[in-house]
């Protein structure tokens, strides 16, 4: 009994390592999913043939291309699920410059440019304004010199809506996860993750 534990601690292990892979800039990427669907990461496309080959997960939509050699073509694994369900502590979403900005689609809330972009503290920090979700929007140079150290209100500006933190299943860092909402043949995997994002 030990022996079997022991493989299987040993066979998660490996599929922990070869999940956490990241693809290359070059290489298309993976979308893993664990037992239950949950979304774990995106990883690179060997080693998600690699999950494949070892009978770890299976392919539950292939991508568009084809991988050729000369003798064959090979269709090209875009989401797998894993056979097993691996355990993994729920990490807590942090807040980022990065994430803010993947959050609010790289737009300045206050005017919806996209260039120029800086982090605004909706209450103002000095006044005892916090660095969170709910206080720090993606804004640009402009609207923030503009709004100096007042509130919206103050500044005779508005928001959108009042930013909040997303509600995801953060395995895949945030902006990852956004950029992969935006692939089609993942979305439908992915949305039920993404609840409330302005996509
Ligand atoms: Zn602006």
């Amino acid at each position: 009994m030990t022996h079997v534990k022991c493989n299987a601690q040993r066979d998660e292990r490996t599929v922990l390592e070869l999940i956490a892979s990241e693809p290359r800039p070059s290489e298309s990427g993976v979308l893993v999913l664990n037992h239950n669907f949950e979304p774990l990461n995106i990883c690179g496309l060997h080693r998600g043939m690699i999950l494949v080959w070892l009978e770890k997960a299976d392919v539950l939509r292939f991508s568009d291309n084809t991988l050729r050699s000369a003798e064959e073509e090979h269709l090209i694994p875009s989401v797998l699920r894993l056979r097993q369900h691996v355990r993994r502590p729920t990490p807590q979403l942090k807040i980022s410059r990065k994430s803010v900005l993947a959050r609010d689609d790289y737009t300045c809330q206050y005017c919806g440019c996209k260039q120029n972009l800086t982090l605004d503290h909706v209450f103002p920090r000095h006044r005892g304004g916090e660095t969170s979700w709910e206080n720090v929007v993606c804004c640009c140079l402009r609207c923030n010199n503009k709004k100096g150290p007042l509130t919206p209100q103050e500044a005779n500006m508005r928001l959108p809506h009042p930013p909040r933190k997303p509600r995801y299943v953060p395995f895949i860092a945030f902006p990852r996860f956004i950029s992969a909402m935006r692939k089609q043949e993942w979305r439908e995997f992915l949305e039920g993750y993404g609840k409330g994002l302005e996509l």
